[in-house]
């Protein structure tokens, strides 16, 4: 029978309909063609946002790594504003890991209380100091794995800490705001922090790593706002794919 025969082994059938198209056409080509276009919008977001905000910093208060870890800690849920107007206390009473490490828990969270959630922040503040006594004799160490092996502390924090207490542009912080800026302007469209800072990595230098997040951050909170963006306003309305102008 001939259906049996082609089954088992026969002469090949003959393609009907469609070509099978060749590797390295059509979809290859937009695929490299999307990665050009997308590397163009970063450089032109990133060239108008520096000019935009050339004193972009990160907006908690700190004068080392310990004092930013806390602080970036008390900031989940919170205002960068309102963690500033929480840590002067803080760190005059534990001014150290080895003090907070053995603070009552009972007393950080009476300072920490109007910053939210203080229970869990409490929590999280002394077993971090916990376990920079335990495993680094008291210091903060400049290395993402160490650092996420910290009570309360994940990729966002060790970024936030490893960018801007040690200067070293490993990654990206990925905020609320950084967020949906990198949706709105098209540079991603994942919705998870980790994938979306995965895409941001192979679009921007690595020497502006840390400075994207505080551009995005910083327009976010001036002009591209969560409820009502500002585009009229806004550098970068004529290449931003959700200009509402
Ligand atoms: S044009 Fe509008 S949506 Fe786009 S980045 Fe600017 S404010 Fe945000």
């Amino acid at each position: 029978m001939p259906a049996r025969k082609a089954a088992s082994g026969g002469a090949a059938p003959q393609q009907s309909g469609r070509q099978r198209k060749p590797p390295g056409s059509q979809p290859a080509k937009r695929k490299v063609f999307r990665g050009a276009a997308l590397r163009l919008q970063a450089t032109v977001v990133l060239d108008r946002l520096l000019r935009a905000y050339p004193h972009a910093h990160c907006a908690l208060d700190f004068t080392n790594a310990y004092e930013l870890l806390c602080a970036t800690i008390l900031s989940a849920q919170c205002t960068d504003k309102r963690v500033n107007l929480v840590t002067p206390a803080l760190f005059r009473r534990y001014r150290d890991a080895s003090a907070l490490a053995s603070a009552k828990p009972e007393d950080v969270e009476a300072i920490i209380k109007s910053a939210g959630f203080f229970r869990s922040k409490s929590k999280s503040l002394i077993g971090m100091a916990a376990g920079l006594v335990e495993r680094h004799d008291g210091a903060v160490p400049a290395d993402m794995d160490a650092l996420v092996k910290l009570p309360g502390v994940g990729r966002k924090t060790a970024n936030v800490i490893l960018g801007n207490a040690f200067g070293r542009n490993d990654g990206i912080v990925v905020d609320t705001h950084v967020t949906r800026l990198s949706n709105r302007l098209g540079l991603t469209r994942e919705t998870d922090a980790v994938k979306i800072e995965r895409d941001l990595l192979t679009l921007f230098p690595q020497q502006h790593w840390t400075m994207i997040s505080h551009l995005l951050i910083e327009h976010g909170r001036q002009v591209c706002l969560a409820r009502t963006p500002h585009c009229t306003d806004c550098v970068l309305a004529d290449v931003c794919p959700s200009a509402l102008v």
